[in-house]
């Protein structure tokens, strides 16, 4: 659909919002490997590379069980498979086949960097325009672009009684694929303009949950008077321009992976910080100033120790009030301490069996970035609290058997999905939320047994949806996440 894949123009405030982004992305910890700090030819490197290290299948004869006709291309030789988008070849690994037996889905045909860019494809975090509601009228801030064929309506709009998904609803033609008329119902369904929900005062966020009082926010959840800042999961107070943080993080300014720290500014990988400004890699320490690597120390600056009132008298000098004189401190702290400090090969801590980067307290993971309470998972990124997961971005919070899915809190058993919030045994579902038992639906609402928005006794449910996932099978469509043809953003406004 050309809409889809041609660039898009920016408007002043879109350009503005890709300006401050390439501005800033420098300036944030490289070392954290964070997905959209890097060119797509930097991200497919990286992938590459963990591809170079998959190890083969070492057991050829169940994985040919596992190809059952039409499902897939046939195995290249050594139980090797190749990427039906990139042609590349890949391997499905044998803990792999019980997860794909388990949720009775078909195995891979695109390898896991296809996969990967085909789910970011489906996110526009930030780049915001204005339209107005489709239902009430009032100009709106929004990710869709005004010339985008969507009816899209204010987050008030959106989530009131004034309308409801299932009159949207419509029998399955078995005569036709399953994503041409899932793309129809996508045209008619409202889309929400930007998905904030359970929030006070906060409408010019998105992808957040369960805040107050925050402004320019970006997957906030449990946040309050935060603004301008991105991934913070988890009693975020009275901060500003912020990426990455769980545990807490309070009275802080421009810090990057930080984790309990209270009054810290210009801080990287900071843990259990106070009063700690220009610092990289500090943890247990509290009144420290252009230092790294330490641990457990106090009015230190450069790394150099200080009494209590020398180091009171150091920081006076240092003029914090003057904004040059913090800009000069910022290049120190980029061009002398950045530098010089000792770093990881990666952020693992509190893990067991896992690989990737930025991990903590997780298990038996494997491929995954940002995560923390990350259980028996594969090829995640951003991932809070999820367990026995594959092939998911930005989901978490209590979220558990999911697969091939972008943007989802509280979710059980969600396959091939997109957006939804609080729901359990979603297949095929665009922007659903506090549903359960849905296939093929977008927009729904507290909904239960429907198909393509429209509703239908529980045994015609479950009967519909296994006729559907058959035809699927034959159309090649089922077991694939949605196609980027289908996602509502042109290219190059989304993650990818
Ligand atoms: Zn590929
Ligand atoms: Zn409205």
């Amino acid at each position: 659909m050309e809409y889809s894949t041609k660039r898009e123009t920016f408007n002043g405030r879109g350009q503005q919002e890709k300006t401050r982004n390439n501005f800033r992305a420098p300036s944030v910890a490289k070392m954290a490997e964070i997905p959209r700090q890097m060119t797509g030819a930097e991200f497919r490197n990286m992938i590459s590379g963990m591809n170079a290290e998959t190890r083969q299948c070492q057991n050829p004869d169940a994985s040919a069980l596992m190809f059952q006709s039409g499902q897939v291309g046939a195995p290249t030789p050594k139980g090797r498979r190749s990427c039906q988008n990139c042609k590349s070849e890949f391997a499905i690994e044998p803990e792999d086949f019980d997860f794909y037996r388990k949720l009775d889905v078909p195995l891979p045909t695109w390898c896991p960097e296809c996969r990967q860019v085909r789910r970011y494809a489906w996110r526009n975090e930030r780049i915001l325009y204005r339209r107005p509601c489709d239902l009430c009228g009032k100009s709106a801030v929004t990710i869709y672009s005004p010339n985008k064929p969507y009816k899209v309506y204010c987050p008030p709009c959106w989530w009131s009684d004034k309308w409801t998904a299932q009159d949207y609803g419509r029998e399955f033609d078995f005569s036709r694929s399953f994503f041409e008329q899932f793309h129809e119902l996508q045209l008619q369904v409202p889309r929400i303009s930007l998905l904030t929900k359970n929030s006070v005062n906060s409408e010019y966020t998105n992808h957040c949950n369960n805040n107050k009082n925050c402004f320019r926010g970006y997957s906030l959840f449990e946040c309050e008077n935060v603004l301008y800042s991105n991934n913070i999961w988890q009693n975020g107070r009275d901060s500003m321009e912020c990426y990455h943080s769980d545990e807490g993080i309070e009275l802080s300014y421009e810090c990057v992976d930080c984790f309990g720290v209270y009054q810290c500014q210009y801080g990287m990988l900071l843990r259990n910080c106070t009063d700690c400004y220009y610092c990289l890699d500090c943890r247990g320490c509290s009144h420290c100033f252009l230092c790294w690597n330490l641990r457990n120390k106090q009015y230190c600056i450069r790394n150099r120790q200080y009494t209590k009132e020398e180091y009171a008298e150091k920081i006076q000098e240092f003029g914090l009030d003057s904004y040059a004189r913090r800009a000069e401190l910022y290049q120190q702290y980029r061009g002398e301490i950045l530098p010089q400090a000792l770093y990881r090969f990666a952020n693992i801590e509190r893990s067991v069996g896992v690989s990737g980067n930025m991990i903590f307290n997780s298990k038996n993971s494997h491929h995954v970035f940002d995560a923390d309470r990350t259980e028996d998972s594969k090829y995640a990124i951003i991932s809070p609290d999820v367990k026995d997961t594959m092939d998911a971005y930005h989901y978490g919070f209590a979220t558990e058997l999911v697969y091939e899915c972008h943007a989802l809190i509280h979710c059980y058993h969600v396959l091939f999905s997109h957006l939804c919030y609080d729901n359990s045994n979603l297949e095929y579902c665009d922007g659903c939320h506090n549903s359960q038992d849905l296939f093929g639906c977008v927009g729904v609402k507290q909904g239960q047994y429907c198909i393509f928005n429209k509703k239908y006794d529980e045994r015609s449910y479950r009967e519909l949806r296994d006729k559907i996932i058959a035809h699927m099978q034959q159309t090649g469509e089922y077991g694939e996440f949605f196609p980027v043809e289908l996602s509502p953003f042109g290219y190059n406004e989304t993650q990818g």
